[in-house]
């Protein structure tokens, strides 16, 4: 799913927050204490005591924005008073104003958008150079330079004050939907950096990103202990996505176990940095992990270790990252920036979900079936385990064969959307009135949905559809599209008010697409009613949970590291890296396992080059789940469209609404208990 464009991009980089208590002066604004507090003063005796915390708020915000650029310390002074609207009405008349407009500019953005890159993403012929350069460009890059320039920036600031994320949870319950909206305006226009630091951060995001990118390893290179190679010579696998899917692919398979082992070995030595430089990217040598000897056509050759690279890169970003601080007024550091802002979950909320998750006694339950199971102890790649994957008895033949005869074309799929809606649940009017906002689209690669931003248009579904037809795996891809598409339709359009349309994050709308594509062979009438089926997928999921929260708390554990020691160097960095690895494996995953002292959660490429990104996915996984669960509960159509239109307030709040319980890991580790129990009798 695909946001762009102004609000919805200053609110998901830069949200942030003040507060009315006195904040340290923000650096790069001229506006000082004295004057911002004769403002303040003569706000409240013109407009009445009653609006002082709004004032405070909004003045303070006003003057954090402030630049030399645009005006003496005098101008700020005349401009609050002079752009402070007092009267309920007024303010009223203005946010709908606002907010129109910001649908206008928000949708027709997105519309640029999307249409400058239909060469890129549909399947209309080859790509030209030119095709690129334009679809990278951004028609909305200097909006918010704009809007401070004509000074609409300051007077929304002014009057729809932000509001911290403590704030939203405490005072959330008891505010209205247009509070609400108030508040998310409040939080387009609450810091301003220096654009050269943009500048720097993408530059070093696009190093660490290509150095990533650029990280392959040719495993067919590769000796076991008995010196022998295991993988085909050209095969060649990116850190870590490819590496560890080998390793989930490799089980129950002949000589899959020395696989896996080779494989970790060199993921040890890629942590700890004592992988040859040689190795990386190049078929030129032959290395065996276990004893870190390197050779070239047989013979042993001396070789220089990769030193500190992957950490430097890791360094670059915090830098960058935290040059930011100074600027913003309350999210003073990158991890609230991450969490308070961006997730709206604070960091150690997150951090406390995870730590009972990750503690429950089901997960050793379940490692002694994944040990019953595999016939061995477990060993720490086993984090990754695969064998809970129920797999269907149709073949991918027969699936494709259907397919393929029901939709040989986008139009007949997008002609069939509402029926699916139909046997969902929903009647016949709904689905033809939420499928009429949704158009499909012949994909160039797998399929993506693309949400409208304003009302007048449709959101796209692109799928990937072959000459002779969809085939299978296409269409179970379509149909996780088609559930963003319902939930990006719900959420724009029966959402009361605008500024309040979409989901709180990203978790919340893969839960709708999964949702969906779990019931894909139930939609073309193949449904195999497989008690344990359901049971397994819990299993499944819990494993894949308790993995990426180990990762993720590796992750937000650097980076509290980081804060604390701003002047380590890449060696540094590297030994901490290792050390909160090893302590959150033998806090969590030590037990579980039966071994110690492993290094195996610092791996993610995700750590190196998306700054704090993993905790989302375990989020989502929770998230997804407790939606998942209540769905199946209740009468789904009605349901879905009465989740899906309270739009985007907090997470917390949302779940609160939507399922009558806040975000939790009890009901996953419920249904977990449930699927043991099932599976052990059976
Ligand atoms: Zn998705």
């Amino acid at each position: 799913m695909k946001k762009t464009v102004f609000l919805i991009m200053a609110l998901a980089l830069f949200s942030t927050c003040n507060n009315t208590s006195d904040s340290e002066k923000i650096a790069g604004s001229p506006v000082d204490e004295p004057s911002i507090s004769k403002t303040i003063e003569l706000l409240v005796e013109k407009s009445g005591k009653d609006q002082r915390t709004r004032i405070e708020k909004g003045v303070r915000q006003v003057a954090s924005l402030w630049r030399q650029e645009d005006g003496s310390t005098g101008d700020f002074e005349l401009f609050c008073p002079e752009n402070y609207i007092s009267d309920p009405r007024e303010l009223e008349m203005v946010f709908e104003k606002v907010s129109r407009n910001s649908e206008i500019l928000a949708g027709h953005f997105n519309k640029i958008s999307l249409d400058l890159q239909v060469p890129l993403h549909l399947d209309v012929g080859s790509i030209h150079p030119i095709d690129q350069k334009f679809g990278a460009y951004n028609p909305a890059s200097h909006i918010d330079e704009d809007f401070y320039k004509n000074k609409i920036a300051f007077i929304i600031a002014l009057n729809f004050p932000n509001y911290s994320l403590e704030e939203k949870t405490r005072l959330g319950p008891s505010w209205s939907r247009l509070d609400w909206a108030y508040v998310r305006l409040g939080d387009v226009f609450t810091s301003r950096s220096p654009s050269e630091l943009s500048q720097k951060y993408s530059e070093v995001s696009i190093a660490s990103d290509m150095y990533i990118a650029e990280y392959n390893l040719y495993v067919g290179q590769l000796y076991d202990q008995q010196g022998n190679t295991l993988f085909p010579k050209e095969m060649k696998l990116l850190l870590h996505w490819n590496l560890r899917d080998e390793i989930k692919s490799n089980y129950g398979l002949e000589n899959g176990l020395e696989k896996q082992r080779l494989i970790h070995e060199a993921m040890k030595r890629i942590i700890s940095q004592e992988i040859p430089v040689e190795m990386i990217n190049s078929e030129e040598f032959e290395w065996n992990p276990y004893t870190n000897e390197l050779f070239k056509e047989g013979a042993r050759v001396e070789f220089i270790p990769e030193g500190n690279a992957r950490y430097q890169q890791l360094l670059n970003n915090f830098h960058a990252l935290s040059a930011f601080d100074p600027y913003e007024p309350v999210l003073n550091t990158a991890i609230k920036r991450n969490f308070d802002g961006q997730m709206e979950i604070s960091q150690s909320d997150v951090e406390k979900l995870f730590s009972e998750f990750a503690s429950s006694p089901q997960l050793k339950q379940v490692a002694d079936l994944i040990r019953q199971n595999l016939g061995r102890d477990m060993e720490a790649f086993d984090i990754w385990y695969d064998g809970f994957k129920p797999r269907s008895s149709i073949s991918v033949e027969k699936l494709n064969e259907i397919t393929r005869r029901k939709y040989p074309d986008p139009e007949a799929f997008e002609k069939d959307l509402p029926v699916i809606l139909c046997n969902l649940g929903f009647t016949r009017e709904r689905a033809d009135e939420i499928c009429s906002m949704i158009a499909v689209d012949p994909a160039r690669g797998s399929g993506h949905a693309w949400g409208a931003q304003m009302r007048s248009e449709k959101s796209r579904l692109r799928t990937r559809i072959g000459k002779d037809g969809m085939d299978y795996k296409g269409y179970n891809i379509a149909i996780h599209e088609f559930g963003h598409n319902v939930e990006q339709t719900i959420s724009l359009h029966d959402v009361d008010y605008y500024l309040l349309n979409g989901v709180p994050n990203t978790g919340f709308t893969e839960a709708l697409a999964f949702v969906f594509q779990k019931q894909d062979l139930a939609m073309l009438g193949l449904s195999q009613p497989d008690p344990l089926h359901e049971h397994l997928l819990v299993l499944d999921d819990l494993w894949g949970t308790y993995e990426i929260m180990g990762v993720s708390l590796v992750d937000m554990n650097v980076w509290k590291w980081m804060y604390e020691h701003p002047d380590a160097s890449a060696d540094e960095l590297k030994q901490a890296v290792m050390e909160i690895a090893v302590d959150v494996w033998n806090y969590y995953f030590a037990e579980v396992f039966g071994i110690r002292d492993q290094t195996i959660l610092a791996i993610y490429s995700h750590m190196i080059s998306s700054p704090m990104y993993l905790p989302n996915y375990a989020v989502g996984s929770l998230i997804q789940f407790q939606i998942e669960q209540s769905l199946k509960e209740k009468d789904f159509a009605r349901e879905i469209e009465r989740m899906y239109s309270i739009g985007r307030i907090i997470p917390q709040e949302w779940m609160k609404q939507a399922l009558g319980s806040g975000l939790s890991p009890d009901p996953m580790l419920a249904a977990a208990r449930e699927a043991l129990e099932v599976i052990r009798k059976k």
